[in-house]
């Protein structure tokens, strides 16, 4: 195409008063017109608006515009509108491209209207020179496959696994141990209802003969291929090796409790963890009645900084539990702080304070002591030392990640955070996802979740991976890279920056290959290749020349 065929039409928007309360928005349009290329240039109060939006599409057919240009807002929230706009006039959708005006530059140069002005014509004429260059790209179709993996058959796995087959998808859920149940198996009741832990498990019943869901047990993950909508994944089962292909994968492999080997004499008499007691009430198996509870046992130091989350709920409960048979027991519970959020478990902590049941603070310099028929402890209110009379001192251990984490997230492709729990997309936004697209996580795996917690995380996952499979194809984005394969010496350097492991060695060739499905369009390749052998479409170097060009020299 000659620079005489290029018809760019530039829309500048008012957004009310955000922009234009402190830009001189007419004169940006005004401006665009003396730009070259540019055929039709207007302002808009809202471009975003349904009237804003027929305007754009009208004067694309008026003015056989070939490009379009919209000075707004963020392109993270309006450029998917605006794209969808251009090609509903018949152009593609690549050949649109945004300027953002408002949130990099009138609600940054309030107080200076006059050179926020000026900025905002140096980024539309920068703007207007790339879009000279832009090139039709295609959004790559992907087909689905719709059926899910669910890793971990505990109580996360299981919600999910349930909520996606009540759904009508085929689900495989993948189980190390000879049973599914996880965690829950060893424990007596569940905070904060304090029901049998077995009548959760009940849902296996639901789960086994379910016609949709179809369990592997004493199975483990092998090997993992594909992306998003067609993953391939070998699982060994005793010594056979099965094939499962999937649109989607959960990760919901829990996490273990630690035994505190070596801490507080554990294992002497009288000296148990949490889950040890668990098992003895669950067998109805406490006959003391001088019961010290110490939490924070193994986390919270320098080895693990993290508090599990878990732990102090679990204790009251027990606590309570205990008091509930045998009102004469004493029971002190001696902590570092209480992790009791919300209202629920708030009144859960007062009601185990209104059975008498005793907290202590304890500071971490200064952990309780262990002698023979008492706890020495000192309290930092009081400012003394205590003794207290025991027969019986539970540990109050964290959960830590599996030992298979590493393993799984590097046969996934997907990140471990500093405690090998796995790693979310973000922690408020995408707080269920991978950045990975097709591969969701729950329940301990993420982090140390109680039961309520990991079904309502399960949840989130089966309804976030139910939003692909319900899809027969999927567009992915098509403003990717690519890899010259002449140029290219097979260094790997963009092998290992992308963070999306979207690229991978062609063993004929010796030369990297980007797998397009996966590519988000990040840059990070393209910067990092010694040889210049990385395409970024949308951001190609001569793009980004013409925008640098058009900013130092003007026109
Ligand atoms: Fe090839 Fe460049 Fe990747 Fe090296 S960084 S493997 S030269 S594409
Ligand atoms: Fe990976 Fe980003 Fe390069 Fe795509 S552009 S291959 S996501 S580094």
């Amino acid at each position: 195409m000659t620079d005489e065929d290029i018809r760019i039409g530039v829309f500048v928007c008012h957004c009310g008063t955000n922009i234009g309360g402190v830009l001189d928005v007419p004169s940006l349009a005004e401006y665009a017109k003396t730009l070259p290329n540019v055929t039709y240039s207007a302002d808009n109060l809202y471009t975003c608006s349904e009237v804003g939006l027929t305007e754009i599409k009208e004067n694309i057919k008026e003015h056989e515009l070939n490009r379009v240009i919209v000075a707004s807002c963020s392109p993270r929230t309006h450029e998917p509108l605006f794209r969808a706009i251009c090609q509903e006039a018949g152009l593609n959708p690549y050949l649109f491209e945004m300027v953002n005006i408002r949130d990099q530059d009138s609600w940054v140069h309030m107080k200076e209207p006059e050179k926020g002005t000026i900025k905002a014509k140096d980024l539309i004429r920068m703007s207007v020179h790339k879009a000279a260059l832009l090139e039709p790209l295609e959004r790559i179709k992907v087909s689905i496959t719709p059926s899910a993996i669910v890793i971990g058959g505990g109580i996360a796995g299981m919600t999910a696994a349930l909520n996606l087959g009540n759904q009508g998808f085929e689900v495989s859920l993948i189980e190390k141990e000879k049973e599914l149940g996880g965690l829950l198996r060893s424990l007596n009741k569940v905070y904060p209802s304090n029901e049998d832990a077995s009548k959760l498990l009940e849902t296996l019943d639901l789960i086994e003969s379910h016609e949709k869901i179809k369990v592997y047990k004493s199975s483990v993950i092998e090997k993992v291929d594909g992306f998003i909508g067609n993953y391939k994944i070998s699982v060994k089962q005793n010594d056979k090796t099965i094939e499962i292909d999937a649109g989607v994968i959960i990760i919901a492999t829990g996490a273990i409790p630690l035994t505190p080997d070596g801490l507080y004499g554990y294992n002497k008499k009288n000296i148990i963890s949490q889950l040890d007691l668990e098992k003895l009430l669950k067998a109805d198996q406490i006959s003391s009645n001088n019961i010290t509870m110490i939490l924070c046992v193994g986390c919270r130091n320098e080895v693990r900084k993290y508090c599990s989350n878990i732990c102090c709920m679990t204790a009251m409960k027990n606590a309570m539990l205990i008091k509930e048979k045998n009102p004469n027991a004493h029971i002190t519970i001696l902590f570092q702080d209480i992790q009791a959020s919300g209202t629920v478990y708030e009144k859960y902590y007062r009601k185990a304070r209104e059975m008498s049941i005793l907290f202590i603070k304890y500071l971490p310099e200064k952990p309780p002591i262990i002698k023979k028929g008492v706890v020495k402890v000192y309290s930092d209110s009081l400012n003394q030392e205590i003794e207290i009379p025991q027969d019986l001192v539970v540990l109050s251990t964290p959960l830590i990640a599996n030992e298979d984490s590493d393993k799984l997230a590097k046969m996934l492709k997907v990140p471990l955070e500093e405690n090998n729990f796995f790693l979310e997309a973000h922690v408020k936004l995408r707080p269920v996802d991978f950045a990975t697209d097709g591969i969701f996580m729950c329940g301990s795996a993420h982090w140390p979740a109680d039961i309520a917690e990991s079904t309502s995380q399960a949840n989130a996952a089966a309804s976030r991976a139910s939003r692909i499979l319900w899809k027969d194809t999927l567009e992915v984005e098509g403003s990717t890279a690519e890899v010259i394969e002449e140029l290219c010496i097979g260094c790997e350097a963009c092998i290992k920056i992308c963070p999306y492991k979207a690229i991978t060695k062609d063993e004929i060739t010796d030369t990297a290959i980007v797998n397009k499905v996966v590519c988000k369009g990040c840059g990070l390749c393209g910067a990092s290749c010694p040889k210049k052998a990385i395409i970024i479409h949308h951001f190609t170097g001569d793009q980004i020349r013409a925008e640098i060009f058009a900013y130092g020299g003007g026109v």
